[in-house]
């Protein structure tokens, strides 16, 4: 299977309603170690992305991707806009004119996009925040990429290292964002951010999942 101009919508519109129904859920976790914005932050963007794009359709998947970027960091705010902003960004140019994309070029989009979330936000690996999740994720997608495995199987192996590396941020000290001027009365909390970012990795293969190789 290759993912189409199609399929994307597909995922973004499920995003909408993933995003709608744990907007309390992400609330919580970010009351905890941030503001209490990060659920309705999520939920108002997505849902602003579901209607721009019903009203008329980019033409390919990098102008929708880009249509995406700039939507999400007009009405996320916070540190999250602008990041999932820059993710969308990145992999809009890494898909610039095509319709459709291989295994491959889905694995280099979203290479493309986790880099630009690293160089937007200066965060590291074990820093409780959404790369925490990211990271690990693109690790074993190229690992199962490299063994010639489909869609659907890189994005299932994404997904858990994305799980695993939201459930790992419990532990950590927060050293990036608003969790980290907590110190360590952060340990402890799962960060919102990471759960946002599993999320949207979980909704893709979901969405995506019709494929065997
Ligand atoms: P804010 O912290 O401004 O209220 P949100 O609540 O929407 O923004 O998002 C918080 C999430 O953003 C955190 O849980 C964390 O995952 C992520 N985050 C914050 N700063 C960074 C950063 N520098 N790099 C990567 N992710 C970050
Ligand atoms: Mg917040």
């Amino acid at each position: 299977m290759s993912v189409t101009r199609d399929d994307v919508l597909a995922w973004l519109a499920a995003l909408r309603r993933i995003f709608h129904d744990n907007r309390d859920r992400l609330t919580e976790l970010d009351a905890a170690i941030g503001d209490a914005d990060h659920g309705t932050n999520m939920d108002r963007g997505f849902s602003a992305v579901e209607t721009a794009l019903t009203g008329s359709t980019p033409p390919d998947i990098g102008a929708v991707f880009q249509a995406v970027a700039t939507i999400l960091i007009r009405t996320v705010g916070g540190a999250a806009g602008p990041l999932y902003g820059t993710f969308f960004l990145r992999a809009a140019s890494a898909c610039q004119g095509k319709n459709e994309l291989d295994a491959a070029a889905l694995v280099a989009a979203f290479q493309a996009g986790i880099e630009g979330v690293r160089q937007r936000g200066k965060a590291a690996a074990n820093d409780k925040t959404m790369l925490d999740a990211l990271l690990p994720a693109i690790a074993a997608m190229q690992r199962s990429l490299a063994e010639d495995a489909g869609v659907g199987a890189n994005l299932q192996q994404g997904v858990a290292a994305a799980e695993a590396g939201m459930l790992a941020t419990i532990p950590m000290q927060a050293r990036k964002g608003r969790a980290s001027y907590l110190g360590p009365r952060s340990v402890g909390h799962q960060d919102p951010g990471a759960t946002s970012a599993y999320l949207l990795l979980k909704t893709a293969a979901a969405t995506w999942r019709t494929d065997s190789a």
